[in-house]
């Protein structure tokens, strides 16, 4: 099997932006990591609050996000941040956050992998452990979405996502398929806007959600398209919906190598494909890959 280093920044990495669901200011800093420390969140609002390993085991349920909670501290919206992450392979990362959500940038990626990039990454004298996946492992819901995990005869990761909506949904039914690596990231997904439909801005605002955001600021897709926006490609949203996949697969903590296909599957499937796979599959490391510091 084919295996790689870990990886980590080569210096601090710092960004600030609005929180869509609590509107706040946020600071988010980016620290450099050991080996074998994987990415941590650490809530600086919450006096001697403890770091949160961001893994599966403390992910909690929300709708339309991935949360992580451990004893008294959560962090909201992580998905994104987790994404920029893995796309990158940024395996171990300190994050000190002010707030009880990451910020929302633009709805992508993109701004903070620039920002990771400009600050460098670099590899570690310890292996990447991988999971590759040896049988396959679906997961479905009552509304006819799932997303499934087969094997692959090569030592990577490939995603194929199938976004249809309905005749009457203003986003157009989208196919996409790409094997992911660093550079298919920052070139096919990190810009893809996360979207929301026009109709259901009013119930987010009746709850409070994006007081500080307008539809300039993420993609609202009304019945004849974006509203005060445009589609930075024609299949933006099934892009974004493969960033949300990547993310929440990173909630393994390890590289995962093998088929993905999906079918309309949100956080919560995604989340739950990757507690099955943790349940059913050892992760392995490569001894080829093994260099002395
Ligand atoms: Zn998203």
């Amino acid at each position: 099997m084919r295996t790689r280093q870990q990886r980590t920044l080569a210096r601090s990495v710092q960004c600030s932006g609005v929180g869509i669901f609590t509107n706040s200011d946020v600071k988010i800093r980016f620290f450099p990591a050991p080996e074998n420390h994987g990415i941590q969140f650490v809530r600086t609002d919450l006096s001697g609050s403890k770091p949160i390993p961001a893994l599966i085991e403390n992910a909690v349920f929300r709708q339309r996000r991935t949360a992580i909670e451990f004893e008294d501290a959560s962090v909201e919206m992580i998905e994104h941040v987790m994404a920029a992450l893995a796309g990158l392979q940024i395996d171990n990362c300190r994050i000190e956050i002010n707030a009880p959500e990451a910020p929302c940038f633009d709805g992508s990626a993109l701004e903070l992998s620039e920002e990771f990039l400009e600050a460098g990454i670099v590899e570690q004298p310890f292996p990447r452990k991988v999971i590759s996946i040896q049988q396959p492992v679906t997961v479905d819901n009552e509304a006819g979405s799932f997303i499934q995990a087969r094997p692959l005869n090569r030592s990577v990761m490939a995603i194929g996502y199938y976004l249809d909506y309905g005749a009457k949904s203003p986003v157009e039914p989208q196919c996409l398929t790409l094997e992911i690596n660093p550079e298919v990231w920052m070139n096919q997904l990190a810009f893809s806007r996360t979207f929301v439909l026009e109709e259901e801005v009013a119930a987010m605002r009746e709850l409070g959600y994006g007081q500080r955001l307008s539809a300039a600021d993420l993609l609202v897709l009304g019945p004849d398209g974006p509203v005060d926006n445009e589609l930075r490609t024609l299949d933006e949203c099934v892009r974004h919906k493969m960033l949300d996949c990547l993310g929440d697969f990173a909630l393994l903590g390890c590289d995962l190598h093998g088929y993905f296909s999906a079918n309309q599957s949100g956080h919560a499937l995604n989340r739950e494909l990757i507690r099955q796979i943790r349940l059913t599959h050892q992760s392995t490391e490569s001894e080829t890959a093994w260099k002395v510091a």
